[in-house]
Parts: C-alpha cells; sequence; structure tokens
C-alpha cells in the first residue's frame, strides 16, 4: 500500500521569523506515522526551518531548482546545493513557474533528471487549464506533461518520484476539482505510468491532488484510490495544515 504524502507549497510567503514562528506552532500536532509530510519553503527559510524540524519526522523541500550542478545562472540555486544543504524534495514544474517563469515541459524533464541524479525526490507538477478542461483534453494533456517528465527516467526512480495533479483553474481560487474529476487525472496519469514502464511502477508511483485544498475537504479527496495525498498552497500557511496532513 502507498504511503500517503501531504506538502505543504508556501510559496512566497513568511520570512524566517515568521517561518520558525508558524513550523514550532504546527510541527506536534502532525502525524507522521500515517503519511510522510513535507515543507516546501522559499529558499532562505530552509534552514531555519530545517533546524525547527530536527527531531520531526517532517521534512523539508524547495519549490524549484536548476538542472546545472553550478555555473554563471545569477539568481538560481542548483540541486546539488539543495541536496548538500539536506534538502530532501523539490517541488518541479508548478504551475506559477511554467506561467511566469517560463518553464516547459522539457525544461521540466531536464529538472527532473537532475533532482534524481542528486537524490532529491522530485514533486512533478502538470495539470490543466480552464479552457482546456473544457475542450475536453485534461486526460490527454496530463498523460503528455507526465511522459515528457518522466523521459530518460528509469523505472526504479520513476516509482520513487511523486507527481502533483494540480488542475490550473483550482490553485489559489477556492474553486476545488470535485472528488471525481482528480480521481479520473490522478487515475490517467497513473494509467500512462503503467504504458511506459509497468503495473508494479505505477502502483508504487505517488500521485498527490493540488488545488484548493482545504481541512474540509481533504479527507474526502484523499480517500479516492489513485489520489495518494495532497499538495497544498494557500492552506499550508495556516494551522489546517496540521488537519490536512492528518486527514
Ligand atoms: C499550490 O500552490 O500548489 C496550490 C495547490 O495552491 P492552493 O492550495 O492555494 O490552491
Amino acid at each position: 500500500m502507498r504511503k500517503k504524502i501531504i506538502a505543504g507549497n508556501w510559496k512566497m510567503y513568511y520570512s524566517p521569523a515568521k517561518a520558525v514562528a508558524f513550523v514550532n506552532e504546527i510541527k506536534n500536532k502532525i502525524d507522521t506515522d500515517a503519511s510522510d509530510v513535507v515543507l516546501c519553503v522559499p529558499y532562505i527559510n530552509l534552514q531555519p526551518v530545517m533546524e525547527t524540524l530536527k527531531g520531526t519526522h517532517i521534512k523539508v523541500g524547495a519549490q524549484n531548482m536548476h538542472y546545472e550542478d553550478s555555473g554563471a545562472y545569477t539568481g538560481e540555486v542548483s540541486g546539488a546545493m539543495l541536496k548538500d544543504m539536506g534538502v530532501k524534495y523539490v517541488i518541479i514544474g508548478h504551475s506559477e513557474r511554467r506561467a511566469y517563469f517560463g518553464e516547459s515541459d522539457v525544461t521540466v524533464n531536464q529538472k527532473v533528471i537532475k533532482a534524481i541524479a542528486c537524490g532529491l525526490t522530485p514533486i512533478i507538477c502538470v495539470g490543466e487549464a480552464l479552457a482546456q478542461r473544457e475542450q475536453g483534453v485534461t486526460n490527454d494533456l496530463v498523460r503528455m506533461q507526465t511522459r515528457i517528465a518522466l523521459k530518460d527516467v528509469t523505472a526504479t526512480d520513476a516509482a520513487r518520484a511523486v507527481i502533483a495533479y494540480e488542475p490550473i483553474w483550482a490553485i489559489g481560487t477556492g474553486k476545488t476539482a470535485s472528488n471525481e474529476q482528480a480521481q479520473e487525472a490522478c487515475a490517467a496519469i497513473r494509467q500512462v505510468i503503467k504504458e511506459l514502464y509497468d503495473d508494479n511502477t505505477a502502483q508504487a508511483i505517488r500521485i498527490q491532488y493540488g488545488g484548493s485544498v482545504t481541512a474540509a475537504n481533504a479527507k474526502e479527496l484523499f480517500a479516492m484510490p489513485d489520489i495518494d495525498g495532497g499538495l497544498v498552497g494557500g492552506a499550508s500557511l495556516k494551522p489546517d495544515f496540521a488537519v490536512i496532513a492528518n486527514a
């Protein structure tokens, strides 16, 4: 049975002092026996949040990385640097990065390959815009995004990765996908993993739902057969995150 994984995506919120205060508030309220719990925080918060989480099983992730180990890439941080400081997870290809920072399926694939090579677990984001859902191409799109993201990734490495199905229309809007919509897309992703690799890999990989997950809707979403937890944005900045993680 797949262990659920709940990840918070803090986006560009919280200074280090606020981050430490918030983590101190929630860390003992989160049950890490039943599920893996990760906080993906801004780069400057990685070190203080890791310090604050010492002695707990809550892991820390970044929200992006560069696909080169080092070089003249002003403002960037590499997967190697993240690994070196003890980071475990990295979100790759979030729709905000695709929309505002020119990330493409190809750069997502480059980053996924590098993250795995560095020993980081990638949380690979896929998902459709509202127009694409209305055109009936959601499953085709998430299948394609998944295929490209995992190009040249071995079955063993794919099995350890995490995919987050995040419909763009649901992110930060308060419009959550229905349990059935989320399940259908997550099942389509699992099916393409089976086609790319095999059934064992498809049954091992964890697929999250993300998009306006709240303390009120998390339990039902996470109970769907192909949904193995959630990627949580806005609600991960509130004490509600502990309720969601325990759902
Ligand atoms: C996200 O940032 O990945 C996200 C799902 O945001 P929210 O939960 O706020 O919709």
